[in-house]
């Protein structure tokens, strides 16, 4: 089938036209960092405005680009939850008033779940696999046993990692978002420099918990004499990039050892880490295992990773009612319901 993906849950509006639920031929994605990044995060109400006013460019280019027009589409799939739901609604009634004008089969997926599948599009990658999604409201380990077949293992108990990292980089004066100003100058740091805690590390679960590295940080920024800056703060970065990439690493292949899954499917933002990416193939032959991470451009919100699930349910037959609603937080293992 040919479809059209829309995703509009946080600050980034994207559609995509993706054929069979594997080959992407257009994937737009209008980030709205610029206008959150004064702010210091994102603004529920003036992303649900940017959703407004970019929404049919976005919709327009990605048909463009993909080279086919409106009449070729033959379903639509579109993030119903979990996110902003102002910022969801936007998608949503769109893709729903697409539907209904050309009476268009239409399907409303868990956000997650397109990040879990993403990495599907570019690898062959057997299930069963264990999910790790990192983005910024996300720390969650899931078994996946097929699409729409998800068992959450573990979670975090409190901040998501790309929420740590964002707010580790506004304490350091960094800007948002922060994840990747950080993993720019963790690069050149020294991640043994300074000890942060590694939380729940040894705790015999798969869950996380995240805040009491930021609150360290913190700490640790508070007992400075004055402002962090040059090889301090290229320490700083690298050693709690370090602590966060170490938990993540270890937890999960400790879930891969005990559920005996052998692929880790690493999904979200956070997935772009280098720190992250290097780390996880390193356990993944320590374990005897593969690791497979999404191309950067699949890694954060798009909407072609909606391509996956969209084409599985739309393909069995499955139709979404016109009276379908966004969702501000929704359970993945519970996302069969939809
Ligand atoms: P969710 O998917 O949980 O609803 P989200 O959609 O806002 O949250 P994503 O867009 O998947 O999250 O990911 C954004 C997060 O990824 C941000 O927190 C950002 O800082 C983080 N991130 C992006 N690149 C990197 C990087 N190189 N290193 C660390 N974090 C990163
Ligand atoms: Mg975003
Ligand atoms: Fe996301």
């Amino acid at each position: 089938m040919l479809l059209l993906c829309i995703e509009s849950s946080c600050d980034e509006t994207s559609a995509a036209v993706v054929r069979d639920g594997r080959q992407i031929l257009s994937n737009v994605i209008a980030s709205q960092v610029d206008v959150h990044a004064r702010y210091g995060g994102v603004v529920p109400e003036l992303a649900s405005r940017k959703h407004v006013e970019a929404i049919s460019v976005v919709i327009g280019e990605a048909l463009e680009r993909a080279g086919v027009d409106l009449n070729a589409i033959q379903g639509v799939a579109v993030t119903r939850g979990p996110g902003l739901v102002g910022a969801l609604l936007v998608g949503l009634s769109t893709a729903k008033a697409i539907a209904f004008a050309r009476d268009l089969p239409l399907v409303g997926l868990h956000h997650i779940e397109g990040h879990i599948l993403a990495a599907l599009m570019e690898q062959e990658i057997a299930f069963p696999y264990l999910a790790l999604a990192v983005s910024g409201g996300h720390t969650h380990i899931y078994r996946v046993d097929g699409i729409g077949r998800y068992q959450g293992l573990g979670r975090t108990l409190d901040d998501a990692s790309g929420e740590a990292f964002d707010k580790v980089a506004k304490l350091v004066g960094l800007g948002y978002p922060g994840g990747v100003l950080i993993d720019r100058l963790a690069a050149q740091g020294n991640p043994d420099a300074i000890d942060f805690p590694r939380p729940l590390l040894h705790q015999d679960n798969f869950d996380f918990s995240f805040s009491g590295i930021k609150t360290a940080v913190l700490n640790y920024v508070r007992r400075q004499p004055g402002p962090i800056e040059g090889e301090h703060l290229k320490d700083l970065a690298a050693s709690f990039q370090k602590a966060v990439v170490e938990v993540l690493c270890r937890k999960t292949w400790r879930a891969a050892r005990e559920t005996g899954l052998e692929r880790v499917v690493v999904a979200g933002g956070v997935a772009c880490n280098s720190g992250l990416r290097r780390m996880m193939s390193e356990m993944a032959a320590e374990n005897r295992g593969q690791v497979f991470f999404p191309s950067p451009g699949l890694c954060g919100d798009n909407a072609a990773m909606l391509g996956v699930a969209g084409e599985h349910y739309l393909a069995a037959g499955y139709r979404a009612p016109l009276d379908l609603n966004a969702v501000a937080s929704w359970s993945l293992d519970r996302a069969g319901i939809r």
